[in-house]
């Protein structure tokens, strides 16, 4: 085991609490320990002590937990003092450990040693840090399957597939006669095909998970009154926007965040897109622009009374870039359901319409902000344009590194079965992509790994973690 200096750091967050915890970890801390609880601790069992400086004053009254090594979370010996949360106790509990010999810890220091002892994979220790910053339950769910391994006996089992594979593939370069043909032969297509398959299988997985982290930006136009604010006031579920009758109340962009699926999407409600000499309103108008420039989905809300006028004269089309998804949301069905239109309409409300108007090859939704009804529809029609319709219930919370990783995988992949296809290169070739797509696999989990790299994910993490 490492002989590492120790570490401290204060692990819970700044501020009042009922319980506050520094935490230490090094290679030997039995001095520390001696040091702060005037005694040796038993291992993992709480132990009730009075905390004291070097004058023997006492500091606070708490827990202590010692995990000799290798049991505990850093493979290192760790002591936690569990003290109560206040800000200056907790400092003067973290400035004693150093003055018992700890320095104090960088960002994810503890979770780096984890790594470099044994105790986690790369991949699970990122996972550490997606747990603590994850915004929504479904997406704890997803960071913590990486957490406990569940990704990385994915990535691992690619792996090991390929490593067979390869061993087949440069058993048959010692023959004399190499040839791609010979490959043929065996069954390395289906194995290469049933690889293939089940890495696309990680890469939608993955891909769910990097919706639940990233997230969508939804902007909301539309000519001011048609009922922006309202809506976004039920997407919200509370009265973010104020609501009025007056066209232009909202004059600048809101930006609201909420959850559908488990998907966090940050809703942009703007000011409407209409001509004005208000110079208030034309800042409004300035920012709604900037709103749709970064956005993933726009909703474009129109007045179902239109309708009957065929397609609403002042629909923002024209101003939406021509590759941003979009829906029609065709607003205030309650005053548009009159005699001659109410089954039009009733049935408009069960289901969304994706043909219609192919002008601008955007989905239709009826609905009525007023009341809600019809919303849920339009919930599920923003999770089919995400990508999230089959749920992100199974999603990997990999980040773009195991993305990039996965991809390249499966770009290597793709020339190796080009090429037993068409027998059109070398067996070396052949090879050569195999043991590319497994470097790119062992990176996932941190097999062979830079420095800088180490650093690059390390510095991210919170102190104390
Ligand atoms: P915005 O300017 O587009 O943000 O529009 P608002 O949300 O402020 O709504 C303008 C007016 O239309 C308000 O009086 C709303 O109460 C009303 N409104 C919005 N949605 C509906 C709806 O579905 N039905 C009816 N009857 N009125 C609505």
């Amino acid at each position: 085991m490492s002989q590492a200096p120790p570490i401290a750091a204060i692990a819970t967050p700044p501020g009042r609490g009922g319980i506050g915890i520094v935490r230490v970890s090094g290679g030997n801390l039995a001095p520390l320990i001696e040091g702060m609880a005037g005694r040796a601790l038993p291992p993992r069992v709480a132990t009730r002590i009075v905390f004291r400086d070097a004058h023997g004053a006492a500091i606070d009254d708490g827990i202590a937990l010692h995990f000799p090594a290798p049991h505990s979370y850093t493979g290192e010996d760790v002591v936690e003092w569990h003290g109560h949360g206040g800000v200056a106790v907790m400092r003067l509990l973290l400035a004693r450990c150093v003055e018992l010999g700890a320095r104090l810890a960088e960002p994810g220091e503890f979770t780096k040693r984890a790594f470099l002892n044994g105790k986690l994979d790369l991949a699970q220790a990122e996972s550490v840090a997606d747990v603590i910053e994850a915004s929504t339950a479904t997406a704890v769910r997803a960071a913590a399957r990486s957490l406990t391994g569940e990704f990385s006996r994915e990535v691992n089992a690619l792996r090991d597939a390929l490593v067979d594979l390869r061993m087949y593939a440069e058993a048959t370069l010692d023959f004399p006669d190499e040839d791609i043909e010979l490959l043929k032969e065996g069954d390395v297509a289906q194995r290469l095909a049933a690889i293939r398959e089940r890495l696309a299988r990680l890469l939608a997985r993955a891909r769910g998970g990097a919706l639940l982290r990233t997230g969508m930006t939804i902007v909301l136009v539309g000519a001011p009154n048609v009922g922006k604010s309202s809506l976004l006031n039920r997407l919200v579920g509370d009265d973010a926007a104020i609501v009025t009758p007056i066209p232009g109340t909202t004059r600048d962009t809101i930006e609201r965040p909420i959850e559908i699926g488990g998907v966090p999407l940050t809703v942009i409600d703007t000011a409407g897109l209409r001509h004005t000499d208000d110079e208030v309103e034309r800042h409004g108008i300035a920012r709604t622009r900037t709103a749709i420039g970064r956005a993933d989905l726009a909703l474009v809300l129109v007045d179902a009374r239109d309708d009957r006028r065929g397609v609403a004269t002042d629909t923002p089309f024209a101003e939406l870039p021509p590759t941003l998804p979009r829906i029609v949301v065709h607003n205030k069905c309650d005053l548009a359901f009159d005699d001659a239109h109410v089954e039009r309409y009733a049935a408009a409300l069960d289901e969304p319409q994706r043909a219609a108007d192919e002008t601008a090859e955007a989905t239709h939704v009826w609905l009525c902000a007023l009341t809600g009804h019809g919303v849920p529809l339009l919930e599920g029609e923003m999770l089919r344009i995400a990508g999230a319709s089959h749920g992100t219930e199974d999603a990997f919370f990999a980040r773009a590194r195991h993305f990039a990783a996965l991809a390249d995988a499966n770009a290597h992949l793709e020339q190796a079965a080009e090429q037993l296809r068409y027998g059109n290169a070398t067996l070396e070739l052949f090879a050569e992509e195999l043991r590319v797509a497994q470097t790119a696999f062992s990176a996932i989990t941190g097999e062979f790994t830079a420095d800088d790299l180490l650093g690059e994910i390390f510095s991210r993490f919170c102190i104390g973690k």
